[in-house]
């Protein structure tokens, strides 16, 4: 379909960590009412899975990463496209893909002048949201094309199903946590002739999700974490369940410049006071374009504000934009995630994202 990012082989075979889509994604096309939490995130998940069922032939060694994430935007666009674009936010776009590599866990974002291609060594953690009426789908996976990562997907998609299965009213985090400990680091991995027990990374993991704000202020440990008392358990909420397994480190560290960017929702723009013309209209600009969802540098290209990027930094540093560097854990060393986005309540649990690929 987009014929620009070329040529790809049918065979999926080599694709590993996800299941291939046979079955049509029945795409939402009536825009939910503003107030239907639950409709309008079924509408965002659809989306999610047609756009995982789109990008499935290209994840092939040699696409660049650019690429992986314009297929993702222009797609999600598209589909978005068939209900309301007239509401949209960012046309559907709930977050920038993060395309971490290899020892790094989340958040690299590739610059539009990056010519960096998937290798055939490679293990990638594909993680992009889509959003209908404010409410954003949070939902990742692995994919690699050499089966000497199988048992660390595997150990990391037990784990996040685990977590998955136990959530629900009333369950203390805490205990929730160590539960997905024990799968997670029951499995061990041997790549290239050295086997590793596989670890649950301690300072990532799942959060809820408010409406316009994809980290809603609860950290869900994947880990038995003793700052929670027995009396931190899950309210009724939408939240995303990800875990994140390694080869050994058990906390990532940021490492390099941040390409991925939000604002703080506690400014508002009239509070606003910049030293810089520019900085302000950056700041405007941004903040009609994307509200408090997250952005990356390549959506403010065409943004018309010369050396925006030293006025993203000063915003940023004041606070008044969050930013994400990549978080990784040592070179050599290597990590997989799986995400999904679940409500609970109400006498129900909804897994929206969950499909036939992951
Ligand atoms: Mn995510
Ligand atoms: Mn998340």
């Amino acid at each position: 379909m987009y014929k620009q990012f070329g040529n790809y082989s049918t065979n999926y075979s080599e694709l590993r960590g996800i299941n291939k889509i046979n079955n049509p994604i029945e795409i939402i096309k009536e825009y939910p009412d503003d107030y239907d939490v639950i409709k309008s995130l079924e509408q965002a998940a659809s989306i999610h899975k047609e756009v995982r069922k789109t990008l499935q032939p290209y994840l092939r060694p040699g696409i660049k990463f650019v690429d992986i994430a314009k297929i993702i935007e222009l797609r999600t666009e598209e589909l978005y496209k068939m209900t309301q674009p007239n509401k949209s936010i960012n046309k559907g776009i709930g977050f920038p893909v993060g395309l971490s590599v290899n020892e790094c866990a989340a958040h690299w974002h590739p610059l539009k002048e990056d010519s960096n291609t998937l290798k055939k060594d490679d293990i990638i953690k594909i993680d992009f949201g889509t959003e209908s009426n404010g409410w954003i789908i949070d939902s990742a996976f692995t994919v690699c094309f050499d089966q000497k990562y199988d048992n660390l997907m595997k150990a990391v998609q037990d784990a996040t199903d685990t977590g998955i299965k136990n959530i629900g009213i009333d369950v203390p985090i805490r205990e929730w946590g160590k539960q997905i400990q024990e799968v997670m680091e029951s499995y061990e991995v041997t790549i290239d002739n050295k086997t590793y027990p596989v670890k649950s990374i301690q300072n990532l993991g799942g959060h809820n999700i408010m409406k316009g704000i994809i980290h809603g202020g609860l950290f869900l440990p994947s880990f038995d974490y003793s700052a929670y008392g027995p009396n931190v358990r899950f309210r009724e909420g939408v939240y995303a369940v990800e875990t994140f397994g390694s080869t050994g480190d058990i906390l990532t560290r940021e490492v390099g410049e941040s390409t991925l960017f939000r604002v703080n929702p506690n400014y508002r723009i009239s509070t606003v006071n910049l030293p810089m013309e520019n900085t302000k209209k950056l700041y405007k600009k941004i903040y009609q374009q994307f509200d408090t969802l997250p952005f990356t540098d390549r959506y403010l290209d065409n943004s018309g504000i010369p050396g925006y990027k030293s006025h993203l930094k000063l915003l940023a540093n004041k606070g008044i934009l969050f930013s994400y560097p990549p978080l990784c854990v040592s070179p050599g060393q290597f990590t997989a995630q799986y995400e999904h986005t679940v409500y609970i309540g109400d006498g129900k649990k909804i897994v929206f994202s969950k499909g036939e690929d992951y």
